[in-house]
């Protein structure tokens, strides 16, 4: 790995490391003038496969990829999760040279956010921040707003690669780029990767003990008894059922229900038709989990 400066040359097999956004910004703004395209991965370290996707995705699209760490002390409303937020930096460079990840983004909390985090733009979310993660996590998706526009605006990305696995982040993101007026910049969303019992890799699944590890495959097999059993009519019956089963398995349940796939709006009366999202956060021994799976038409 290289640490960047501004008129460095890029390299093939090199990652370059940028830590000044204005280094960031004016190496990008080179690599565009030759006419190659921008992906951009922005994560807060960790990594895994389902990051590593990501990657690869933004690989076969895009002629540069861009990859962020930053751990965006704004989207944490509970002060434990920050703190003991995985950091495991050294791995994470290792993954990203050996995948070809071009450039690596990895900033202070002082150069995203120079005047303090006390005075930030707030963003109209409307509906979304009021439904599922929203009333569970309190200026999360602002936290998560404030960072990446931040980003946006210094690695201007072509193409903007994100996880299923956070659906409403996704579509919060989205309302980011319309209100911000970012109307070129192509959104691609990437399937969520799995353990092989179905959990969905999470950096904080490293918190969880080799047991919790297991047992937290009850999760993907509470949405795939849903897709099996969810009838037309009211969903409540089900839903509270597996609920039960689950909090029964020593899950603390927050929330696990259905909503249109569109617009996230909860449903509780199914025409049989309506594409639906089956939505998840749990917490198991103190670890919060969220997960989720587009359902299927019978
Ligand atoms: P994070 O580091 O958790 O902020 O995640 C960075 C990006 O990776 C986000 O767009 C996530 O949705 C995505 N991501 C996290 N876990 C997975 C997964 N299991 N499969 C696919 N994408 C994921």
């Amino acid at each position: 790995m290289r640490v960047g400066t501004v008129n460095q040359l890029r390299a093939n097999t090199m990652m370059i490391l940028f830590r000044k956004t204005n280094d960031l910004s004016r190496y990008l703004e080179s690599v565009r003038k030759t006419g190659q395209t921008i992906g951009f991965v922005p994560t807060m370290g960790a990594l895994h496969e389902g990051h590593l996707s990501l990657i690869r995705r933004s690989k076969e699209e895009a002629g540069l990829t861009v990859c962020s760490i930053f751990v965006n002390p704004t989207q944490f409303n509970d002060p434990t999760d920050f703190e003991k937020y995985p950091i495991t930096l050294g791995a994470d460079i290792q993954l990203l040279e050996k995948e070809g990840c071009e450039v690596l983004f990895l900033p202070t909390r002082e150069e995203i956010y120079p005047l303090g985090t006390k005075d930030l733009p707030t963003y109209d979310l409307g509906f979304l921040e009021t439904v599922w993660e929203g009333p569970h996590r309190p200026g999360h998706f602002q936290g998560v707003c404030q960072v990446v526009d931040i980003l946006l605006t210094a690695v201007n990305p072509d193409l903007l690669f994100l996880g299923q696995k956070d659906y409403q982040q996704c579509q919060v993101i989205e309302r980011l780029r319309v209100l911000t007026g970012r109307t070129d910049l192509k959104i691609r969303i990437i399937p969520t990767l799995r353990e092989a019992h179905g959990l969905a890799m999470s950096s904080r699944n490293r918190r969880l003990s080799p047991a919790d590890f297991e047992k937290a495959g009850a999760i993907y097999a509470a949405f795939q008894y849903l897709q099996d059993e969810l009838k037309p009519g009211d969903t409540h019956p089900l839903l509270d059922n597996i609920k039960t089963r689950l909090t029964v398995q020593g899950f603390r349940v927050e929330y696990f229900g259905l909503a249109r796939a569109d617009t996230m709006e909860p449903v509780d009366q199914w025409d049989g038709k309506e594409g639906l999202v089956a939505l998840a956060a749990v917490f198991l021994s103190g670890v919060r989990l969220i997960d989720n799976r587009v359902l299927t038409a019978k």
